[in-house]
């Protein structure tokens, strides 16, 4: 069994294609420029998500928020 070592299976669809080199294939190691689209695009959904909890976290420490306070333990209690 031979194996080629330039054929590369694309990580988001999974299809097999060959790579000869980087300034051919800009969008490597994807199989073609759609598929690093939408591999760029899921990764960039996560980064808003993770972005919006923070922000969330942020006003709470911006409010001053006392931990005795039986709401706030209730909040916290919450996560
Ligand atoms: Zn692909």
């Amino acid at each position: 069994m031979v194996c080629n070592p330039k054929a590369k299976k694309c990580p988001e669809c999974g299809a097999r294609f060959n790579f000869a080199s980087a300034a051919e294939h800009p969008w490597f190691p994807f199989c073609s420029e759609r598929c690093k689209l939408l591999d760029l695009g899921r990764w960039l959904k996560g980064e808003y998500a993770i972005t919006e909890d923070l922000s969330r976290g942020q006003d709470l420490r911006d409010k001053a928020i006392d931990l005795d306070d039986p709401d706030v333990k209730a909040a916290l209690d919450d996560t």
